[in-house]
């Protein structure tokens, strides 16, 4: 107990993480050294957060896309898919409904359509901080040029999510097909830090292949582009998917690296994710416990939700967009969390 003590707490003080100490963490960790990481992670949290978990209504807008992903259930060639894709005037009236709720953040997420070209997309965002401008409008539609991402910026956008799935070229190629590369995923990260939105990035846990020196070096990949947010779920198999039988990614394992994230991150927006609760009942409660402190409560209209399934079994596909804000106020007042209607930026970041 004592290394594994000395090590968390190096880890807390260098903010910074090394592969041995990475690895030592992993391989050692039992229950009682667990509560010891979660507690120094909520003892880095607590002081910048102040026990505030910010929402983000989630507008899944399409399930169009031209990637082909090996892990994701809306992957092109997934003819079982059923497609949609929301007018401008629905993705209005998801935004209408989550500011009625209180909601100060859009989250507009889709596989990479190109029906929705910029012109379309600029034309939304416009709209939206149009009718909302207190709130803060975040995309994530995947890899575009620096062009676009300037397009999408100039328009109002204020964020960008885009998980880099892994740091390592050769676990990014087991993962995507050829068309695909790490190299121009992170490119697209440092363009939209370039261009100045705030940025998050992020893993699954437990996609096939994964070594705990892929995850090594996605945090020295995280410590050079310093994302202001970083969203890591457990991967879930869709029985759709190339990755129909692999296991699913270990709710412990996550829920250890989100607060390994918050000791070297202290001020990063983590979500406690839906895979999350989709993997452990309790997984998104137990996250926010180690250090996560966002949340997404679905904003999509009722009759798409079941259609954006990227895994088996993914929650929150029934509930009205005010039952689901209801229900996740109730869950972080149950852990003594409360949710915090603001924007939720990062801490470093001025409007
Ligand atoms: N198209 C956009 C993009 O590429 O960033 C956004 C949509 S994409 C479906 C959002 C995220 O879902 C991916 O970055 C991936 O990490 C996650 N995801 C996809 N399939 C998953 C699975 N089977 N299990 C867990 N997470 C999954």
């Amino acid at each position: 107990m004592e290394t594994f003590k000395h090590i968390i707490d190096t880890i807390q003080a260098t903010q910074n993480i090394t592969y041995e100490q990475l690895d030592y963490v992993l391989t050692h960790i039992d229950e009682e050294k667990a509560e010891y990481l979660y507690q120094k992670a909520r003892q880095v949290s607590e002081p910048i957060f102040h026990k505030a978990v910010y929402l983000r209504g989630l507008i899944e807008f399409t399930n169009i896309c031209k990637n082909d992903c090996y892990y994701c259930g809306i992957r092109c060639s997934n003819s079982n898919a059923e497609r949609y894709r929301l007018t401008k005037e629905q993705i209005l009236s998801c935004c209408e409904i989550g500011a009625k709720l209180g909601f100060k953040t859009f989250v507009l997420q889709g596989g990479e359509d190109p029906y929705y070209t910029d012109d379309k997309i600029c034309d939304i965002v416009r709209s939206i901080k149009n009718a909302y401008p207190d709130c803060a409008v975040t995309l994530s539609i995947g890899e575009k040029s620096y062009e676009s991402y300037k397009k999408f910026y100039d328009a109002g956008a204020d964020r960008y999510l885009l998980r880099h799935e892994t740091a390592n070229e050769e676990h990014y190629a087991q993962l995507h097909p050829a068309n695909l590369s790490g190299a121009h995923r992170k490119q697209c990260l440092r363009d939209l830090k370039a261009i100045g939105f705030q940025i998050g990035c992020g893993i699954m846990v437990g996609t096939p292949g994964q070594t705990i020196r892929h995850i090594y070096e996605d945090f020295a990949f995280m410590k050079e582009l310093q994302p202001h947010m970083i969203g890591i779920g457990p991967f879930i198999p869709h029985k759709d998917t190339p990755f129909r039988n692999e296991p699913m990614g270990s709710v412990p394992l996550t829920i250890h690296l989100l607060a390994l994230l918050r000791l070297v991150f202290p001020k990063a927006l983590l979500p406690a994710t839906t895979a999350l609760g989709t993997a452990d009942p309790l997984g998104r409660e137990k996250g926010i416990l180690a250090g996560a402190n966002v949340m997404m409560p679905n904003l999509s209209p009722v009759n798409v939700r079941e259609k954006y399934m990227l895994y088996d079994g993914k929650i929150c596909t029934g509930d009205e967009a005010a039952e689901c804000h209801r229900c996740m106020e109730l869950r972080v007042q149950k852990i003594g969390y409360h949710v915090e209607d603001s924007r939720g930026d990062h801490p470093d970041f001025v409007l």
